[in-house]
């Protein structure tokens, strides 16, 4: 089996990591910076020497092209912009390893049939303008882009007319797409498993709601006659933390935000305002929350305003199977989870029809902070698995892909 190399890997993600390095430690490499220039032409050079044409597009996503014996076309990529204060691994390892592997085929004279485009997606992390939008323009999913990002684009010199002039012209002749990420849970890593073949993206729904009670004196109102939002708050957040548990292994469920009125000591709270925010594989399993949260209360005492949704992205049976029987003939053990974070790929799977991710181990579950760590095997038995994972691909025939 083609193997990448383990030390060149990590040379290439300490490079990147020192750009935008800050001295007290983590990174900030933010969309459009001087930094994140400067981290796009360290990978057009590090593209360029693993044999691929490079371009970076309107809205400044790099695109490295390595020619195969058809125009068919297999996507890899990930980001390499960065939270503020991140660690050197979460995006960069899904890029750099890309790369890796196509240096992997030039190296071993390994010509495919497909084309493959290896993407660093601008603005994953959303910190300049909004997230996914390098993703987004690219599959032509960016017309819900505010006036306010706008704005904020053309201040940084990027035109309005390059969200557009992103979108990638040939997506029918893309098969399949695939990204490797670090986990940036815990999972992997307490089960000691290598690889993570990802399920899907889990959907997210946000909720704000808002509990009503009585506001009154909080000395002389005595127990038994109060009817107190706080204590009906907490009920229903006790009860949505063991429905959660009971309904989907896979479900989280987070009361992030609570505020209480009139919010002094004194006065029993006459109401409550809090968000609940649920993640799920299953649209099943967030509706029973919602209901749970909408039921609970007789009329007039509790309402719920959806303020956010976004609905689970599955991914294709053909590229979880070409992770996994990679993992399985490259001997590393795996476990099948869902991603509880969004990435380009979701993006991506509402134009490309087979999307898959593959996850590596976060130490200690850590991510979006300087302590983000990946073991550099473990970094290296992601890109092995992309490069087999790949080549499993390549040889499908056309019509497995439709
Ligand atoms: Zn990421």
């Amino acid at each position: 089996m083609l193997k990448t190399q383990e030390q060149r890997l990590r040379t290439h993600l300490e490079a990147l990591g020192a750009i935008g390095a800050l001295p007290e430690g983590g990174v900030n490499r933010f969309t459009y910076s001087k930094e994140y220039y400067e981290g796009v032409e360290l990978l057009r050079k590090l593209m360029t020497s693993a044999g691929m044409t490079v371009q970076v597009d309107p809205v400044g996503n790099v695109i490295g092209t390595r020619k195969g014996r058809t125009d068919r076309i297999l996507l890899l990529g990930s980001h390499i912009d960065s939270v503020p204060n991140a660690g050197i691994f979460d995006g960069c390892l899904g890029v750099l390893a890309a790369v890796e592997a196509m240096q992997t085929l030039e190296e071993n004279g390994v010509e495919l049939k497909h084309t493959v485009m290896v993407a660093a997606w601008a603005e994953e992390e959303g910190n300049t303008v909004v997230g996914l939008l390098g993703s987004g323009a690219f599959a032509g999913r960016m017309d819900s882009l505010t006036n306010a990002a706008i704005e904020k684009m053309e201040a940084l010199g990027i035109k309005r007319e390059s969200v557009p002039a992103a979108l990638f012209p040939d997506l029918d002749k893309i098969d399949a797409s695939l990204e490797l990420h670090i986990e940036q849970g815990g999972i992997l890593d307490q089960e000691k498993v290598s690889i993570g073949v990802v399920n899907g993206i889990v959907g997210i729904e946000r909720y704000d709601v808002t509990i009503l009670g009585t506001k009154n004196h909080a000395g002389t109102t005595p127990m038994r006659l109060r009817d107190d939002a706080m204590q009906k708050a907490a009920r229903l957040i006790v009860e949505l933390d063991s429905l959660a548990r009971e309904t989907d292994p896979e479900m989280v469920c987070t009361v992030g935000r609570l505020e209480a009125f009139p919010g002094v000591a004194n006065v029993i709270p006459g109401e409550v305002r809090l968000t609940v925010e649920v993640r799920a594989m299953e649209p099943a399993s967030m509706n029973r929350l919602k209901k749970h949260i909408e039921t609970r209360f007789p009329e007039g005492q509790c309402s719920l305003r959806t303020t956010f949704q976004q609905v689970p992205v599955p991914m294709s049976s053909i590229c979880k199977e070409a992770v996994s029987k990679s993992a399985e003939a490259l001997g590393l053990s795996q476990r099948v989870l869902n991603s509880g974070a969004g990435h380009d790929t979701m993006i991506l799977a509402e134009r490309i029809q087979h999307c898959g991710m593959l996850f590596v181990p976060s130490a200690g579950g850590l991510s979006h902070c300087p302590q983000e760590w990946t073991e550099w095997r473990d970094a290296a038995n992601g890109a092995d698995v992309l490069l087999n994972a790949l080549l499993e691909l390549d040889q499908k025939e056309d019509a497995e892909f439709q």
